[in-house]
């Protein structure tokens, strides 16, 4: 099975209970949340995280943020049908294979994928790369992963995962969509 995304209604309870943590993390003018999708990731990523957390005798499960960058209409974002395959897209490529060390930022250290546990740092970090000859509608909106996050390391005022096996990371299944 790979991964799927469901639109959650409006108001439903899950809805109110992702927004509402949304909304109270969020220190500073707080954009609006134009949708949240609910991502299940494929099976085959499943059962790799289900693994790492069966090696550890003890582990650390912290709910963080993460923001990255998109190159196609994540507005309009639906169903994993949409999903673009451009390699810069990270919305898109996290959604179908979780956060590659490949794409993360190197901080003079090495790569390491980065995690907030507040929302509006997260929000930093979204927004358009864009893609030669295509035209982009939704430039004003910004995708924010809600993730389950194992052993993940404080750094200043985040967290890193920097090595291969505790990259396994489950995305909670969330992204609000926020206007900029
Ligand atoms: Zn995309």
């Amino acid at each position: 099975m790979n991964s799927s995304i469901t639109p959650l209604v409006t108001n439903s309870p899950e809805y109110n209970s992702v927004s509402a943590n949304f909304r109270t993390q969020f220190q500073r003018t707080l954009p609006k949340i134009h949708s949240i999708l609910k991502i299940k990731m494929s099976n085959q990523f499943m059962n790799r995280f289900e693994n790492f957390k069966k090696q550890k005798m003890n582990y650390s499960k912290l709910l963080l943020y993460h923001g990255t960058k998109y190159s196609c209409n994540i507005k309009d974002l639906k169903s994993t049908e949409m999903l673009c395959s451009h390699l810069k897209c990270g919305v898109c490529g996290i959604i179908k294979n979780g956060p590659k060390l490949t794409m993360a930022n190197n901080n003079g250290n090495g790569r390491f994928i980065w995690f907030a546990p507040l929302p509006h740092v997260s929000h930093g970090y979204t927004g358009i790369i864009s893609v030669p000859g295509q035209i982009y509608p939704t430039s004003k909106f910004g995708a924010i992963f809600m993730m389950d996050v194992i052993d993940a390391t404080p750094f200043q005022s985040c967290y890193i995962v920097g090595n291969e096996e505790s990259r396994f990371i489950v995305p909670l299944n969330i992204i609000p969509k926020t206007v900029k």
